[in-house]
């Protein structure tokens, strides 16, 4: 029999901006803890946040802390299902979503893959993803990196 996999931290950024955005987070986070092979060890508070490189009304992003014992792409999958469901449309680049789930960190993992980047990309020059990530996990967010997107308005909701 295969040994079981061990489990690996992954970071989730969570986003919406249409509709019910409140709504559509809360269904998100209640999804996520629904993967099979995957925990929510913590999700930070929810936060409003003037869109970057994205038009629209503003967002409410989050970000969750996962424990999981998929790979980082059959992650990716269940994420992209969970955006399915949600009814995301994507009808032009950066388009208004209903929801959007970005796989910011999986461990230590350095992925380049055409589907599949890690970290994430963009999440250092995003204060939506700095802000509730450094609220969960303050150890993975340099006072640096927060001060590099302090112009950005970003207002955690009370
Ligand atoms: P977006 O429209 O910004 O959600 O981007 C989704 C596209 O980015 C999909 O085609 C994914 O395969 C790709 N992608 C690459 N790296 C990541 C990542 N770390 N998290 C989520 N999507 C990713």
């Amino acid at each position: 029999m295969a040994a079981p996999r061990a489990e690996v931290t992954a970071y989730v950024a969570l986003g919406a901006n249409l509709g019910n955005a409140e709504q559509a987070l809360r269904q998100a986070l209640a999804a996520l803890e629904g993967i099979p092979g995957a925990r929510v060890q913590r999700a930070s508070s929810l936060y409003r946040t003037a869109p970057v490189d994205a038009s629209g009304p503003d967002y409410l992003n989050a970000v969750a802390e996962i424990a999981t014992t998929l790979t980082a792409p059959a992650l990716l999958d269940a994420l992209q299902a969970i955006e399915q469901a949600a009814g995301r449309e994507r009808p032009y680049r950066n388009a208004p979503r209903t929801l959007d789930l970005d796989l910011l960190l999986y461990g230590q993992a350095r992925i380049d893959s055409p589907r599949l980047t890690l970290p994430h990309p963009r999440m250092g020059e995003r204060a939506f993803v700095l802000v509730p990530l450094a609220e969960i996990a303050p150890q993975l967010v340099s006072a640096g990196a927060l001060e590099a997107v302090a112009g950005q308005r970003i207002e955690r909701r009370p």
